[in-house]
Formats: structure tokens, sequence, C-alpha cells
């Protein structure tokens, strides 16, 4: 899913590389801590997988594509499969909870239809519901990173690129933070996640590549890699209300549908064909047909080996119920695409043509 051969980075006018032959594979799956203490290269290995920047030596491999010879006009189209949340959230200050996260959906051309049963569908995941209409700064510093990482998944990438997402939260905080990630990834999303806290890794007991001074200094597998027994419980909880637990159930039951699905052509960001008039109030589509949005995934054929099977929630709801969230009105048009740095939000460039988009196969 993730590979780096011999990755060697230098910068411009600096006489030590960032990165100094660096070389792992990171499976599909799979959940990857990148330690290091400040300036070790972890955020270096991050911009490279989403070729915001290439190696000075090596290869980078993400999705099958081998990042070198990614022409620029692909870019964004390949950055579609990769969710990106930061220690600074990066959201934007004018905007609504709702807009924020719809804003992703819109840059890349979905139909108001489709976004007013998504963007409430990823908050509730995040355990969000009910503060759509909020200003970021109407917010804790938790639930603002709540809806970077609800923006970062809305389009249901393959991967979640976190750098630091916990470095301007509180602990306890950041553990909530922690269990989301984790929680998410059990659903099938690889995650890679950046941190200088040392603390957390410890607990998670997940697969550690730790930098030091750009140099790959420990991969460790062992001490509990594969183990899922140390994820936070996966059971949504109770106070989050009834449509975040069947909105959860749904998609953590979806992306395990993905993770073991046989590889099909299906067109990507398949949308409801709805109209865009659609009223706000339309009642979400039932769980299981949310299988057809999401079809990213699918253009990967599986890695092998496969990943062990996701834990499953306690008590998952009947897959055939509706998702029952209100959506509210938003006038999406207030969303302003403007003078928004879109590469800085984590958010792929706007673009016209929607049909080149093809990733894989998966090496
Ligand atoms: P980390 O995320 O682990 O703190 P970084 O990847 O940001 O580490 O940085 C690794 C090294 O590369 C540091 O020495 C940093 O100063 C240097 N560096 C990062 N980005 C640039 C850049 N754009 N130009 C020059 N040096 C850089
Ligand atoms: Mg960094």
């Amino acid at each position: 899913m993730i590979r780096f051969e011999h990755v060697t980075k230098r910068y411009r006018g600096t006489s030590k590389p960032a990165l100094s032959d660096v070389d792992f594979e990171v499976q599909r799956g799979e959940f990857v801590f990148l330690v290091g203490a400040s300036g070790s290269g972890k955020s270096s290995c991050l911009r490279l997988i989403l070729r915001e920047d290439n190696p000075s030596d090596g290869r980078v491999v993400v999705l099958g594509r081998d990042l070198r010879t990614l022409s620029t006009r692909k870019v964004p189209y390949f950055r579609r499969h990769i969710g990106s949340v930061f220690q600074d959230f990066r959201l934007l200050p004018n905007k609504t909870v709702f807009q924020n996260v719809a804003f992703t959906l819109q840059v890349i051309g979905s139909s108001r239809a489709f976004i007013q049963q998504a963007v409430p569908e990823v908050l509730a995941l995040v355990g969000l519901d009910g503060k759509q209409k909020r200003l970021p700064h109407e917010l804790s510093g938790g639930e603002q990173q709540r809806v970077a990482i609800a923006r970062a998944l809305v389009n249901r990438p393959q991967i979640l690129l976190a750098d630091e997402p916990t470095g301007n939260l509180d602990p306890a905080t950041s553990v909530d933070i922690m269990q989301l990630l984790a929680r998410i990834n059990a659903g099938g999303t690889t995650v890679v996640m950046a941190t200088h806290e040392a603390g957390f890794v410890d607990q998670m007991k997940r697969r550690v590549i730790e930098l030091r001074g750009g140099v790959m200094v420990r991969d460790d597998r062992h001490g509990g890699y594969g183990d899922t027994s140390a994820i936070p419980s996966l059971t949504p909880q109770v106070e989050k209300g009834a449509a975040a637990t069947a909105a959860l159930t749904a998609v953590l039951e979806l992306q395990r549908q993905i993770a073991s699905a046989p590889v099909q052509p299906v067109p990507v960001l398949t949308e409801p064909a709805t109209d865009a008039g659609t009223p706000a109030s339309t009642p979400a589509r039932p769980a299981a047909s949310a299988a057809t949005d999401v079809p990213a995934a699918r253009q990967t054929p599986p890695q092998a080996p496969a990943q062990a099977p996701a834990p499953v929630p306690a008590e998952p709801a009947p897959l055939t119920r509706p998702i029952a969230i209100d959506a509210p009105e938003v006038d999406l048009g207030e969303l302003g695409l403007g003078d928004i740095d879109l590469g800085k939000l984590g958010v792929a460039d706007r673009l016209d043509e929607r049909q080149d988009d093809e990733v894989g196969p998966t090496s």
C-alpha cells in the first residue's frame, strides 16, 4: 500500500539529509506509528507519501503508483485516496462544521444530494452530530480535530495520514482522538500517524517505525503488533445517539466488505442518481447501499497477506436499517472556493475531469 525503497531526501541548502536510505512497506489495513524527535523526518515522510515532495534518491510507491512517474496532472486524483489531518486542524474559521466537511466534496464536484447525505454520516462517525452548525471557535480542540478527521474521511480514502494529530490536545482528549483513529483503522482504513509522543505508541501496541536524524532505527512489528486487544472499545458510545451508532456500524461493515471484496471495476465517486434539488430532509440511504458510494477501495486489488479481520462492534445494527440523520439546509454557495490553499487543508485540488482516477494495481 505504501512502500519506501531506499528513500533519501535532501532539502536544498542543507548538508545533512532529512531522510537517509529509509526503507519500509506498509500493508493495507495497518496502523503504523511514525515516531521520532522533532526534526527526525516524520513530516518529510508524510509529504513524500502525499507526493507533496519528491525523494532525492530512492522510490516511493503508494497505492501501486510509483510516485516518480505520476504526472502532475494526476496528482490531485491520486490524493483523493489519501486523507490528511494535522496538528493545527486547518479548519476554515468562518465556515460551520458542516461546511468545513462539505467543502472537500464540493471541491471534487460531488452533487448537493450526495453532500447532504455523506456529511452528516461522517460527522456522526466522528461523534459530532448535533454540532453541524457550530463554527470552529465554538468547539473544543478535540472537537475541532474531529471535524478535521471527518473532512479527511468524507471522501472515504484508503489511507489516512495524521501528522501529530494530538500535538495541540490535552492528554484525555488525545486519547479520545487516538480511539477514533483506531476505530477508523479497524474499519479497514490504513492509518499512518506521526508523533513524538511515545506514550500513546506503547499503549496502542501497533507497528512502530522510529526515525532518528532521518535514519530508520526501528521497525517494530513485535510487542503487540497485530494484537487488536489493545484497541479501545469499538462499540459506538451510547450517548452519541442511535444515528451515530447506525452510521458507524454501517461504515465499519462497509469498510470490512471492501477490505475483503474481490476487485470489481466500479467507477470512482459514484453518487446517488438523485436530483441536486432533493430536499435536505430526504432520509439518508439505507446503510447497505452506502457501498456504492465508496468504490475507490475496490479499485485496488487485495494485498497479500490479508490483515486479520477487523473487530466487530459488539451489537451491529442490521444493515438494512436506514440511517436516519437530519441533514441541515446549507447554502453550499457560501462555501466559496476563493483564495483558499487547498493543499494546506489536506483537500484535493478542484478538477474539471472526473473519470481519470485510476489507481492500482497495488504492490
Ligand atoms: P519532523 O516532522 O520529524 O519534525 P521534518 O520532516 O519536519 O521532521 O524535518 C526533518 C528535517 O528536515 C529537519 O532537520 C528539518 O529542519 C528539515 N526540513 C524539513 N523541511 C524542510 C525544508 N522545506 N527545507 C529545508 N529543510 C527542511
Ligand atoms: Mg513534523
